[in-house]
């Protein structure tokens, strides 16, 4: 599938006018082709501002989501990010082109590898993947400056605040799964926890234990 700068175009000033004004975000968005991470019949609405479906039931975020989350973290070029929820792809791939390395995880092996033959194909060498529960986190790889869940949990796993660097970031979507979930932004003080909620959003649920797939 080829899009003509028209429609990257349109693509970008949807992500504008819907809040995501951070200019290396949008860079990163630009770079990334999210019809990679889509395949079939949905690969033509790839630049469209909606989540799409993806294997095992899952779903590919909507771009717009996908942009605030990332401006939301704040990432700096030297962090060392975690993601818990792989799916596709394309939003560890977007965090890929802000940070130095990103981990990310995913509980169906069958996604982690899917995602690793588009990270392959786009030349994308800092990203290490896993398939595991993500709740608990990557004990071996901790602290993380950045931690982002594109599944939601009922509160935050506590393994994932205590991998948080004092001074990192933490962005999750929390609330009771098919219910609507808020988007919130967890900061590590020296002195504990400062938690601020950003907008309402509806992801699918972190589930326990690995995928059949
Ligand atoms: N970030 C993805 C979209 C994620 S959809 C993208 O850019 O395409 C949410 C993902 O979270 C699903 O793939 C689901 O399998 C995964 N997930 C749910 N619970 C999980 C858990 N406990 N550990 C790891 N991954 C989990």
């Amino acid at each position: 599938m080829t899009f003509d700068a028209d429609t990257k175009m349109q693509f970008l000033y949807t992500l504008r006018s819907k809040g995501v004004t951070d200019a290396r975000v949008l860079t990163a968005m630009e770079q990334v082709d999210r019809a990679d991470f889509v395949r079939g019949i949905f690969a033509e609405r790839a630049y469209e501002d909606m989540p799409l479906p993806i294997a095992c039931g899952q779903t590919i975020s909507q771009p717009s989501v996908v942009g605030l989350m990332t401006q939301a973290l704040q990432i700096n070029p030297r962090d060392k990010v975690l993601e818990i929820g792989t799916g596709s792809g394309y939003q560890a791939a977007i965090l890929s082109k802000l940070a130095r390395r990103v981990y990310t995880i995913d509980r169906y092996r069958r996604l982690v590898e899917g995602a690793r033959a588009v990270f392959a194909k786009q030349q994308i060498a800092n990203i290490t993947t896993f398939t595991a529960d993500g709740s608990f986190g990557l004990a071996d790889q901790a602290p993380f400056d950045r931690i982002l869940l594109t599944a939601a949990a009922e509160d935050p796993p506590g393994p994932l605040l205590a991998q948080l660097r004092i001074g990192g970031i933490m962005v999750l979507p929390v609330g009771q799964s098919d219910a609507v979930q808020s988007l919130i932004r967890v900061t590590r003080l020296d002195t504990g926890y400062e938690y601020d909620e950003l907008r309402a959003v509806r992801f699918v649920p972190l589930l326990e234990g690995l995928g059949q797939e």
